[in-house]
């Protein structure tokens, strides 16, 4: 198998296997199992975690991994800047009610406002968030 057929195609890894950052073009392969790196670095990390615990090649890491925290804002605007998508695909499908709409136009929608929720959760974490202080607080 290679990096270009189609288990990569729709399910490639998106997140680094050992910091949880996108990746890039990197993927590693232990066993029967590949696993995303966002840079070379990462890489031998994740190939280090595998050596020292997984001799049987399963994909024990002997590590665990955060789980992403919910944003709601970020929530908010996906679904906001998603809406003129919906309005298309409903016209398109002559129905509102999505569990209606044919299959294709489900997964566009929802691709998109998947796409645009991560970037507001990357653009958070490049610029951290930004909360003004009230009058109050100035003091300090
Ligand atoms: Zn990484």
């Amino acid at each position: 198998m290679t990096s270009r057929s189609r288990p990569f195609l729709e399910n490639r890894p998106s997140l680094c296997s050992y910091c949880l950052k996108p990746v890039g073009g990197l993927l590693f392969r232990w066993g029967d199992r590949w696993y995303g790196a966002c840079s070379a670095d990462h890489l031998e990390k994740i190939k280090e975690d595998l050596e020292i615990n997984d001799q049987f090649k399963r994909g024990e890491r002997g590590v665990s991994l955060k789980v992403a925290q919910i944003n709601r804002a970020g929530i908010e605007k996906a679904v906001a800047s998603t809406k003129e998508k919906y309005l298309e695909l409903a016209k398109k499908n002559k129905s509102f009610v999505i569990h209606q709409w044919e299959r294709n136009h489900r997964l566009q929608l929802f691709s998109q406002a998947i796409k645009e929720y991560l970037i507001y959760c990357t653009e958070l974490a490049n610029k951290g968030l930004l909360v003004e202080k009230r009058e109050n607080d100035r003091s300090n």
